[in-house]
């Protein structure tokens, strides 16, 4: 029997309704939530990305502050401007599109950010409160993979969950949060180290793809009946496409529907999850700091 194909737009509009109604509490109080939206250069797929996250801050009600630098910009610019927006009490958010220009570091950029306004969560303070259990921002991918297994109805509590990559915002959150006591799954982590990637995947009640690698997961690693999650994103060619290419996952989705008993489509399945995850860190964000104005 094919899988249940996960509808990722359907629950994204689920948790962007939401973040929407405790924007509108906000706005009562005269509190506007706000993200500063900092593009570093004309990187396509950034500027797409960030284009997105515009949007859905309009519809939700939000406030995006679109600050666009040219891709010469200064490491020293750029933490003077993260400096100037911390300090503004009417940004809440800071998100900096990643990557950037080779000329800046990252680490140092990312560690500029308050850690109050990273609604990113990427900064050191907030992977460290994650990984303690602590309250804090969660990174948006990982975070939207998890409610959306949640939203399913996936049985995570035992289930033996396989993430293939280890990155600082993907494969490292994901395994983290898997593992945590309130979801109680049974983590192992594939990375290019890994010998035998198919070993580990035919093992996987929840196999969740975040390689960065197009077709690397076929129908014949899967378990039968598996939730299969596809985080990648790859551009691959396709001489049919006005473009010249087309969006393609980690799994070779037609294989897969056949063998899995979930999975997410790409596009149309994690994607929109990062940008309504996103849209309620920034209400959150929001919240936290009328709180501590009103001393609540
Ligand atoms: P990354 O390149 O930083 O990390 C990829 C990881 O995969 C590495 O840890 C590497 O060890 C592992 N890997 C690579 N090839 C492998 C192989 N053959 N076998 C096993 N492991 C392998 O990438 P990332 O930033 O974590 O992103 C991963 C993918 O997810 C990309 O396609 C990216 O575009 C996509 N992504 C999607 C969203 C979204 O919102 N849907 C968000 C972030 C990233």
């Amino acid at each position: 029997m094919a899988a249940i194909i996960i509808d990722g737009k359907a629950v994204a509009a689920k948790v962007r309704e939401s973040a929407k109604l405790r924007t509108a509490v906000l706005k009562e109080k005269g509190i506007v939530p706000c993200l500063a939206v900092v593009l570093v250069g004309e990187d396509p797929a950034s500027l797409s990305y960030v284009t997105g996250k515009e949007k859905a801050l309009a519809e939700a009600g939000m406030l995006g502050r679109d600050i666009r630098l040219p891709s010469a910009t200064s490491e020293a610019e750029l933490l003077s401007l993260i400096e100037t927006l911390n300090a503004d009490a009417s940004v809440h958010g800071i998100l900096v599109q990643l990557p950037l220009p080779k000329h800046i570091n990252e680490d140092r950029v990312i560690t500029a950010i308050d850690p109050v306004k990273d609604v990113d969560g990427f900064h050191p303070v907030s992977v460290g409160n994650m990984v303690l259990g602590r309250p804090g921002f969660l990174p948006c991918t990982p975070h939207g993979v998890l409610v959306l297994l949640r939203e399913l109805a996936i049985p995570l509590s035992g289930a033996h969950a396989v993430v293939l990559g280890r990155s600082n915002i993907v494969g490292k959150p994901l395994a983290n949060l898997l593992s945590r006591r309130d979801v109680n799954a049974t983590v192992t982590v594939c990375h290019t180290g890994t010998k035998d990637l198919a070993k580990y995947t035919r093992e996987a009640d929840i196999l969740i793809a975040a390689a960065g690698r197009p077709g690397l997961v076929t129908a014949d690693m899967i378990k039968s009946g598996a939730a299969v999650i596809d985080v990648g994103v790859n551009r691959v060619s396709d001489p049919r496409s006005k473009k010249g290419y087309r969006l393609a996952g980690d799994v070779d989705f037609d294989g897969a529907v056949e063998k899995a008993g979930w999975i997410t489509p790409v596009p149309g399945g994690v994607g929109p999850m990062t940008i309504a995850m996103l849209m309620q860190n920034v209400v959150e964000a929001a919240e936290i700091y009328s709180r501590s104005i009103s001393g609540d």
